[in-house]
């Protein structure tokens, strides 16, 4: 019977849950025993009870969970060969040869290093005599699948991860909630939200809360942003707008690589000799991963789970280690790795000021 193991790692994101949920019922529903690491890499490289078989019923409700009930970590021992080396052997003690693993582009990175290495450290733990070369015989070839789970909707190759739309859904909700104050004390709010070198969640709650005026990391505003965006709200308080509504990523930048912060932001709305509004800052934080997943979320993560079972187990040898995404509505399997060293090129572009890049790789992404 194969053995397929599936764990959450890196930041968590709603619909996460979903994921194990669809990789254990898929897996058993195709004939193999499914198990669940706890606690991202940490898990693998302390095994133990980190490292625990799954029943259908085990992950009973889980769809409309928030965050991941196996838990997630950052993990700095898999970052050293010793502790792949750990994890190696936790895998081959309890019989695992394949495993799917839903995370950021660190982790996915971390999944193909491990792949990349795993024949080298089966050959260690033969020398070290841990285990015969007969009883390694049958973990020849370990199968890596990846699944996105992320609120950024940051890698490279995927219309959506998994948790976008979730975390897209609770800033909408957390703006309309401020707009009700805003409007009736004709105040101004800068909402920061989530997105370090990605600004799509930004974006995409302007255009569904009709905000203002929107920051985001990979394409910084004119020279002179603070004039263009005060003269774009006072012309909506002109026209009777009582609400101003400014979202700002957290990795905005100026066009000479400069951090925007929330208060510069709210200094310009606020001065006297200006707009002179009334403004409050609103950081949106650690609320926008929880809470249950919308309905997106889920279905995304049922669809791309059961997919990257079917994955795991057509693998052959030869093929390159994958990761599900979803494109222009359909569920597909890309090459791992160009997905995660298209995703690092951005961030690169961004962190050199190179905006044209960066703007060239997120247009190129969408118009696959
Ligand atoms: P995310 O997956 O959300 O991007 P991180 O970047 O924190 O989150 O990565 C999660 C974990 O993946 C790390 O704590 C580490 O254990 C593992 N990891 C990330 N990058 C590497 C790498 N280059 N080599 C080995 N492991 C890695």
């Amino acid at each position: 019977k194969k053995k397929i193991a599936i764990m959450t790692s890196g930041g968590d994101s709603p619909g996460m849950n979903g994921v194990v949920r669809a990789c254990v019922r898929m897996a058993i529903h195709m004939g193999c025993d499914a198990y669940c690491i706890y606690e991202g890499y940490e898990g693998l490289v302390r095994g133990g009870d980190l490292i625990r078989k799954m029943s259908w019923y085990d992950v009973r409700g889980w769809l409309s969970e928030g965050g991941t009930l196996i838990g997630t970590a950052r993990c700095m021992a898999f970052f050293e060969r010793a502790g792949r080396l750990a994890a190696a052997k936790n895998m081959i003690l309890h019989g695992i040869d394949a495993l799917i693993i839903c995370g950021g582009d660190g982790s996915l990175t971390g999944a193909d290093r491990f792949r990349e290495e795993w024949p080298s450290l089966l050959d260690e733990l033969a020398a070290n005599g841990e285990f015969t070369t007969q009883e390694l015989q049958p973990f020849r070839h370990l199968n890596i699948v990846g699944l996105v789970g992320s609120i950024d909707n940051d890698l490279s190759g995927t219309d959506a991860t998994i948790g976008c739309y979730s975390a897209l859904a609770r800033i909408c909700y957390a703006v309309d909630l401020i707009e009700a104050t805003a409007s009736s004390h004709s105040r101004a709010f800068v909402v920061e939200v989530m997105g370090r070198h990605c600004g799509w969640l930004a974006l995409m709650a302007g255009v569904a809360t009709g905000a203002d005026f929107v920051f985001i990391p990979e394409k910084p505003r004119e020279d002179n942003w603070r004039e263009e965006m005060c003269s774009i709200v006072e012309h909506h308080r002109k026209i009777g707008k009582r609400k101003t509504i400014v979202i700002i990523a957290e990795g905005a930048l100026d066009r000479e690589g400069n951090k925007i912060t929330p208060e510069m932001v709210k200094d310009l709305l606020a001065d006297k000799d200006g707009l002179g509004l009334d403004t409050r800052i609103t950081t949106l934080g650690h609320v926008q991963r929880g809470g249950t997943a919308v309905a997106y979320d889920r279905m995304l993560a049922t669809l791309q789970g059961v997919e990257a079972v079917k994955a795991v187990l057509e693998a052959t040898p030869d093929t390159k280690t994958c990761v599900i995404a979803i494109t222009e509505n359909k569920i597909v399997r890309k090459p791992l790795m160009e997905a995660v060293q298209d995703t690092k090129k951005v961030a690169k572009a961004i962190e050199r000021q190179d905006f044209d890049e960066a703007m060239n790789l997120r247009d190129a992404e969408f118009s696959e």
